[in-house]
């Protein structure tokens, strides 16, 4: 069955009084030559298990099954599960849960269904959680190697910034403090059913950077990269003071010992500033 042939796609949904939901972020994959490059580029090989996040129909699941030796995947529409049954019913290799990706105990299924394997992500994502799916990843601290996603184009270019620049955001600084991302390709918007409004991309993030940070550390390093970037335009004093109730003239220090001015937003400061920033701002607010 070819999930790529807009005829296929249209019949099989439409037997099943499928309609899609934009709510759900579902553009489904219709370009042929899409899913096998993420599937090859993103680790889905022998010897690993793949955790897909919102399969739709089928079409990038397909694709990972045939390569690696397992793949396990999280869709949250329930309407979707009597089309799965149908479009991969001849592989005994996928598990779909039907569950919210956000709710879902993700070490529990590597634990459950790729005992000695090794583990990766691939994923269209939903673009309405591109964020929070990704941050939820880098921060349970699943074991693995690589996540590979496609995001809108606006998403890719937020991801693969230079922390410290400009374009950066609370992700940027995510994905560098837990491994390294990059662009893979692009996406144009004619390769979705229904099409979308904008362009995407496929990245990759490689996850596996020591941790630099303590738990309690990290739990703070983090709250304050959100905080300064939820509102960016303010000074990282400002911003922290308004939202972590942290005095000015403590940012002030931190920012001195740092090597930055007082008036510095957080998107000036590169990796070591931010980690030097927090790690003097938690000595002093641990307790709180
Ligand atoms: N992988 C398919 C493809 O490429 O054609 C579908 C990708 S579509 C962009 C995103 C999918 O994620 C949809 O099937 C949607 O129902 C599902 N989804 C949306 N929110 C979700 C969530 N919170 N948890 C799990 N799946 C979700």
């Amino acid at each position: 069955m070819d999930l790529t042939n807009i005829g296929t796609v249209k019949e099989i949904l439409s037997r099943h009084g499928f309609s899609f939901s934009k709510g759900l972020g579902q553009n489904f994959i219709v370009n042929p030559s899409v899913c096998p490059k993420i599937a090859e580029m993103g680790n889905a090989k022998s010897g690993y298990g793949i955790i897909e996040i919102g399969t739709g129909i089928g079409v990038l699941t397909k694709e990972l099954a045939m390569r690696a030796d397992k793949v396990s995947a999280v869709e949250i529409d329930s309407r979707l599960m009597p089309v799965l049954a149908e479009t991969l019913g001849g592989f005994d290799n996928v598990k779909i849960y039907n569950e919210d990706v956000m709710k879902a105990d993700l070490n529990r299924i590597i634990a459950d269904d790729f005992a000695g394997l090794r583990v990766a992500v691939c994923a269209n994502l939903p673009y309405y959680i591109t964020s929070p799916v990704i941050m939820m990843l880098l921060e349970c601290k699943i074991p693995v190697d690589s996540i590979t996603v496609m995001v809108q184009k606006e998403a890719a270019q937020r991801l693969c910034a230079e922390v410290g620049s400009r374009e950066s955001g609370a992700i940027t600084v995510g994905v560098n403090y837990y491994g390294s991302v990059k662009q893979l390709f692009s996406v144009s918007r004619g390769s979705f059913m229904p099409q979308p409004n904008v362009d995407s991309a496929v990245i990759r993030i490689d996850v596996g950077r020591e941790s630099r940070l303590s738990p309690d550390e990290e739990k703070f390093f983090f709250r304050m990269v959100k905080s300064g970037f939820s509102q960016r335009r303010k000074t990282l004093a400002n911003a922290l003071s308004s939202l972590m109730n942290i005095s000015k003239n403590d940012v002030y220090s931190a920012l001195a010992e740092s090597g930055a001015s007082e008036n510095t937003r957080i998107e000036a400061l590169d990796m070591e500033q931010l980690v030097s920033v927090s790690q003097y701002l938690f000595r002093k607010y641990k307790s709180e």
